[in-house]
């Protein structure tokens, strides 16, 4: 079965969750559930952009340097707090930026454009000040609702919070906000070989990394990983402590899906659910199973079976498992972004899969190159840490030489590379 085919198969057991209400920075990264509209006109009033004189345009007209136009100053108002008088002929009200402007006033003169400077230099009352430079009509005054309108529609359903959606939020005055909820994904690693990391391994024991890189990338795609521990290679503990994540929008195993003596996963599947599909064309990860585990109570739950060699979990989740809780989340068909690179180093593909090969891309001169982590067996764990992309080789390309242009996937994108 080919990715594509495999990924579309994935993606059609899963869709967008139900919503939840939370505290607006508790939702970040997260997809708005329901349009959100402004209760409000924001900024509420007209108020200044500079810190100056709301004046008439009428008193300051042909003012200049050498014949500037004295006014008369009655007050001052600062964000915050409402003018307590108009601003009539000949008179200014010495303003901050996002107060209120009063009444009468159609212009703001900034500080600069007046010789407050001068005058607070010799100790002069600001009694009255002397603008230097017209004004046009509305110069420097922040119309109310500018930004948003009462009852426009501030941001869209289907939007993802980040930093700025945050903040208009909170400018809008919401404190909570309706957004899809994370997935949880339940993680179970197999295997008899497995050791808690902490504990002592025995001979021949291996800790158990798979449960830790995948619990990470479920975070950092969005969704809650919940460790359900180790199985060891028995059929009844694994289908019992798969039980336990039957509450979950997603169950996640590594191991026991290869054609080894052991590798039960597959059985459980048989026995408890259905199985979709076990095999992919893509290196690594070929040996992947999907399917529907059911649980006492009838409920079932989409199981993703990934192989135990640590890199071929990683790039599995990468390519069905991050797809999925994107789905989950309300963020559609959200992909990783693609580059094109000169590739550094040649990249073989000797039996007809999909080859995604862990590389390191950087940007010179403004051209990508992606090289290699190394070794590209899939137990090497470190040079799945090493690489900042996915290099892919098409099925049925032989193989891409230095010198080609290859797609890659980014997993990263490191701020002081590109
Ligand atoms: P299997 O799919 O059970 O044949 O496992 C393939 C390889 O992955 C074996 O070398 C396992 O020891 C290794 N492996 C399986 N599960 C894990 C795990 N959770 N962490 C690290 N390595 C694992
Ligand atoms: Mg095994």
């Amino acid at each position: 079965m080919s990715v594509e085919e495999a990924l579309a198969r994935v993606l059609s057991f899963f869709h967008e969750l139900d919503p939840e209400d939370k505290p607006i920075l508790e939702a970040q990264g997260q997809v708005l559930a329901e349009d959100v509209v402004g209760r409000f006109d924001i900024p509420p009033l007209a108020n200044s952009a500079m810190d100056g004189y709301a004046v008439q345009v009428d008193s300051v007209e042909g003012a200049s340097l050498e014949s500037p136009r004295v006014l008369g100053v009655t007050g001052s108002v600062a964000a915050g707090h409402l003018p307590d008088r108009p601003v009539t002929p000949g008179t200014a009200i010495r303003i901050m930026t996002g107060a209120p402007i009063p009444e009468g006033a159609d212009a703001v003169v900034p500080f600069e454009d007046t010789d407050e400077v001068e005058r607070k230099a010799r100790g002069d009352s600001l009694s009255e000040i002397a603008v230097q430079v017209g004004a046009r009509r509305s110069a420097n005054i922040r119309p109310a609702g500018e930004d948003v309108k009462s009852g426009q529609r501030a941001l869209e359903k289907g939007t993802v919070l980040r930093s700025g959606e945050i903040g208009v939020l909170a400018s809008l005055g919401y404190s909570r906000v309706s957004v899809i909820r994370r997935p949880v994904a339940a993680i179970l690693a197999t295997g008899d070989e497995l050791v808690e990391p902490g504990e002592e391994p025995g001979p021949g024991g291996i800790f158990d990394s798979n449960s830790y890189s995948l619990a990470s990338a479920v975070r950092r795609a969005g969704g809650i990983p919940k460790l359900l521990g180790i199985a060891g290679d028995i059929l009844d503990e694994i289908a019992s402590k798969l039980q336990i994540g039957l509450r979950s929008d997603i169950l996640i195993t590594s191991a026991g899906v290869s054609k080894g003596d052991y590798d039960i996963v597959k059985d459980v599947l048989a026995k408890h659910g259905k199985i979709e599909f076990w095999s992919v064309r893509m290196r690594p990860a070929k040996p992947l199973a999907f399917g529907v585990l059911r649980g006492p109570d009838g409920r079932q739950v989409p199981h993703l079976g990934l192989p135990g060699n640590p890199v071929s979990a990683l790039v599995g989740f990468e390519q069905f498992g991050r797809p999925a809780i994107n789905r989950m989340l309300g963020k559609g068909d959200e992909a990783r972004p693609v580059v094109e690179a000169v590739l550094e180093e040649p990249l073989y593909n000797t039996d007809g899969r999909r080859v995604f090969a862990r590389a390191i891309v950087t940007k010179r001169d403004g051209v990508y190159y992606a090289r290699l982590t190394g070794q590209q067996s899939s137990n090497l764990l470190t040079s799945m840490a090493r690489a900042n992309g996915l290099a892919v080789c098409p099925e049925d390309v032989a193989k891409k030489d230095i010198g080609e242009i290859v797609e890659v996937q980014m997993i990263d994108w490191p701020e002081d590379v590109f």
